[in-house]
Parts: structure tokens; sequence; C-alpha cells
């Protein structure tokens, strides 16, 4: 991975809004690409990760912008559950962080080596129910590629014994690794792919252009993979997820990512 970018405090970071003009004078005559998160960035973040709903209003900028932008949707939901709940047909998405991609016109594209690791799933996810049994409130997500444990339910002190149990039951599978979200154990293979590597794959499909500047809006910690690893990216957090970030700018919440949106659209108008 490269590491050409420094990490910084996110309250440290330049708003987004405030250097708006600064984000677009890098814009050049061909079309920047649109990356998109969907929890907290699109959708409001909720007790129950099954909840989470994309208002009218944000879907409907998000479907201007898809006129005005080469866009994707790239989430760590399954690729059917984030298309589902976008509702905008026409879209790229790169589901389960870019291991299951989607476009327009049939475009779909499954990485192969993670099809090899869908039988392990199969086999830890019972087992990690039932060692996880004892703890009330966790949450399993079975996506066609990954696997998420939400423990958002879960009472606080007994949050690290979730992540002692899922880490003493991988240490038998070393096909597939997990990483933290908010309040989330992301389970996933452990091919060197994520989402930074799904936006490097997604720019080759939707810009003829080599290397083409994109603008990627997320606001967690797997969202770090894209605004570290995409070269001629602008990274824009939303809020914050409690690390240090190799974003270069931010926004407050989702009403500042509406206005941002809506700065892009009166740019393009
Ligand atoms: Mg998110």
């Amino acid at each position: 991975m490269t590491k050409n970018k420094l990490e910084k405090q996110p309250t440290d970071l330049p708003s987004a809004l405030e250097n708006f003009q600064k984000i677009t004078a890098r814009f050049g005559s061909e079309d920047t690409l649109l990356f998109l998160d969907f929890d907290g960035t699109l959708a409001p973040i909720v007790e129950h990760h099954d909840d989470a709903a994309i208002s009218e209003e944000m879907r409907g900028l998000v479907q201007e912008l898809s006129k005005r932008f080469p866009l994707a949707v790239v989430s760590g939901r399954g690729l059917a559950d984030v298309r589902k709940r976008v509702n905008l047909p026409d879209l790229f998405y790169a589901g389960s962080h870019g291991f299951e991609i989607s476009g327009p016109n049939g475009f779909a594209k499954d990485h192969e080596e993670a099809v090899k690791v869908i039988p392990v799933f199969d086999e830890i996810e019972p087992l990690l129910k039932r060692k996880l049994k004892e703890i009330a409130g966790t949450d399993f997500e079975r996506k066609k590629f990954t696997m998420a444990i939400h423990y958002r339910q879960v009472k606080q002190e007994e949050q690290e014994k979730v992540h002692n149990i899922v880490s003493a039951v991988l240490n038998d599978y070393s096909e597939v690794t997990k990483a933290d979200g908010k309040k989330v154990i992301e389970i996933r293979p452990a091919i060197d792919w994520h989402k930074g590597r799904a936006v490097e794959f997604l720019k080759t499909v939707l810009s003829k252009k080599e290397n083409q500047l994109s603008v990627y809006v997320g606001d967690d910690v797997t969202d770090e993979d894209a605004f570290e690893y995409v070269k001629n990216g602008i990274g824009i957090l939303v809020g914050e997820h409690g690390r240090q970030t190799y974003a270069d700018y931010r926004v407050e919440d989702l009403k500042e990512v509406k206005l941002f949106f809506q700065k892009l659209l009166q740019y393009k108008s």
C-alpha cells in the first residue's frame, strides 16, 4: 500500500464547504469521478443496521449528481442490499467493500479469489453464532463475500469479549481476516482488496482517461483505504471515526454532505 499521505486528526481537516473552490480548481475538463459511501454518508447511522434508509432528498441529489458526474456507491453492505436501499438502478455499485461490483447494462464483476472463500464463511458462521450466543445483542449480517457482526446493542462492558471471541475463532482460519468499523466487526476474505482497490478498478471502468481525478466521500475506518490508496483522489471525511485520517477535507454531517452535493450540482449546471 502506498504511504504517500500523512495521517491527520479529523478535526484538523479543512472544511470541504469552505474550500469548495479549492476542490473544484482541481477538476479538469474531463469528468471528475464521484465515489460515495452509503451508511453514515448517504444514510444516517441507525441503532439497527437493517433500518438504515436514504432520504428522498438525498436520493434525488445522488440521482442528479449521477447525470453530471460518473458516479459509484461504495459500501460494506452486500451488493444486493445497498442497491435496494439506494434504489437508483442505473448507478454503479461496489458492495462488500468492492468484492462484488455491478453497473448499468448488466455490468457485473465478482472478485474471483473471494468466490473461493465463500465455503469458509459457511463454516465459521454457525461456529461464531454458537460462541456469541451467551452475549446478548450481537447481530449477524451475512453477505455474499463478507460477514458483519454488529454489536451496537451489546452492553459496553461485554463489547471487548465479542472481539476476543471473534479473534479466537478466526485464528484457525487464515483465509479470512477481520476489520473494525463503527460498532461492527467485518470478516472478509484475507485478500489484499478493499474500498481503495475497488475504486481504482472502478476508475478504469468509469473513465477512459488513466488516473482520472476522483472525489471520495465516506465516514468510517474502511473508507480510509480509499482515502489513502486512491491516486489522484480527493478524500472527504464525514464527521469522524475516532482515529486519524488520510482524508483531505471534512464535512460535519449528512446535512453538510447535502450542501456539498448541492454545490457540486451548481458547479456543473
Ligand atoms: Mg459509512
